[in-house]
């Protein structure tokens, strides 16, 4: 069985920023064809749950309350990433939108909950190693890529 790096709150972790987790539907189905290795990165890089909801503006990461948080948020993905590649994970699913794990779209930084295109400070720094990424809209996807 292939071993992937999962976020956190996707496996059932309660550690998003409002205290609340975003269990995956089709976890117990995705249990029986990987191992999983949960992280949650802004956790690991040093933030507390429940903690205010940040975003990316430019080259930061800003919280809503204007407190810069770059560092933690960095720290975080180099951790993410040390776990992947301790574990032999070269597959990672992470949740969408979020301005650590989003895969391709993420929030803007307006805090209006409008999108734009591009990568989570982790899912940035797993790409840029290799680490093939999906996120829990693609679901069937990743099932039939862990499965082939
Ligand atoms: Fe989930 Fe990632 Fe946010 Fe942690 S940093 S709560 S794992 S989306």
């Amino acid at each position: 069985m292939k071993n992937v790096l999962i976020s956190a709150c996707l496996y059932g972790e309660k550690c998003r920023y409002d205290g609340g987790d975003n269990l995956v539907s089709r976890l117990d189905e995705i249990k029986k064809f990987c191992n999983l290795f949960p992280v949650c990165p802004e956790v690991l890089g040093g933030l507390e749950t429940p903690r205010n909801p940040a975003e990316i503006i430019g080259e930061k990461v800003v919280s809503n309350v204007e407190k810069d948080v770059t560092n933690e948020y960095k720290k975080g993905a180099e951790i993410a990433l040390e776990t992947a590649l301790r574990n032999g994970c070269e597959i990672a699913l992470m949740k969408a939108k979020s301005p650590s794990c989003g895969s391709g779209r993420i929030y803007n930084g307006t805090f209006t909950r409008t999108l734009t295109s591009g990568d989570g400070i982790t899912v940035k720094l797993l790409k840029e190693n290799g680490i093939r990424v999906f996120d829990e809209t693609q679901t069937k996807e990743f099932l039939e890529y862990i499965t082939a």
